[in-house]
């Protein structure tokens, strides 16, 4: 059992072959996906891809790129879209400095309205934070004062100090195949300092394929990769990492159910 806690299967580049995609990811021993959603006007085609296949699951969010493309997201809208029984956390959300694609204030703005979201249905707030480490830790510690709220940082490329910040808060954090490449050391030393209990992986695909398959497309069955870098890193065996990386992801979407019949002893 391996799961994939973070893909967008409806971006360009796997939409037009999804069954194939889809093939290769149960070839590989990917058991369930997250299909994550960056913009509301996206949310239709997502969900249908998760009605789609009893091993999908997706989110409701506005990326932090896209929070200037919409209007300002509104409670009601996450809280409508995240009744349905598919919709498993809130997001993809949260700051990011480092392309700045939207102004900085909307992004903010959005980021506090997907955290009343998962603080009122319970479902994890699923946080983008790039080049954005003190503003996250900011807002993520007065939110929390107001009432506590679940979550994880995914594709972590921060620093000590937003790792720290997010576990003390409960969090998860998720790595991507960027803990495969190369110049990774400062954050393979962050993911060796993560308990075991904390860790999910994901494929952030289409978009950074892990090595080997590195300057790729990327696709869920390339998580393999991501969690073999992980089991290496916390000297466990890849199998264990990935049934534990799968366990946690069961732990912090406590919404999604396997499929009866599926692989419900592994879990
Ligand atoms: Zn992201
Ligand atoms: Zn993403």
């Amino acid at each position: 059992m391996l799961v994939d806690s973070h893909c967008h299967l409806n971006y360009p580049g796997l939409a037009e072959d999804l069954p194939q995609v889809l093939d290769r990811a149960a070839a590989a021993g990917v058991s369930h996906m997250l299909c994550i959603c960056s913009r509301i006007g996206e949310f239709d085609a997502i969900r249908a891809i998760a009605e789609a296949h009893d091993h999908i699951y997706c989110s409701v969010g506005v990326h932090p790129h896209d929070s200037g493309k919409e209007d300002p997201v509104a409670l009601d809208q996450l809280l409508a879209r995240a009744s349905h029984p598919k919709v498993i956390g809130i997001g993809e959300t949260g700051l990011d400095f480092y392309y700045d694609n939207s102004p900085r204030d909307i992004q903010e703005a959005n980021f506090r309205v997907h955290i009343e979201a998962a603080r009122q249905t319970g479902l994890p707030l699923i946080v983008h934070s790039r080049d954005a480490d003190a503003k996250t830790i900011e807002i993520l510690t007065i939110e929390a004062k107001k009432g506590p709220f679940p979550g994880l940082i995914h594709c972590f490329t921060g620093g000590t100090d937003l790792a720290r910040a997010a576990l003390d808060m409960g969090f998860y954090i998720s790595f991507s195949g960027i803990i495969t490449f190369k110049n990774a050391q400062d954050l393979r030393d962050i993911a060796e300092s993560v308990p075991l209990d904390r860790l999910l992986v994901e494929t952030d695909a289409p978009f950074l394929a892990p090595v080997p398959e590195r300057g790729k497309r990327n696709e869920p069955a390339f998580v393999t990769h991501t969690a073999a870098k992980l089991a290496e890193i916390k000297g466990e065996t890849p199998e264990d990492m990935a049934r534990i990386s799968a366990d946690n992801f069961f732990t912090a979407f406590a919404k999604a159910k396997i499929p009866a019949g599926a692989t419900a002893t592994a879990r």
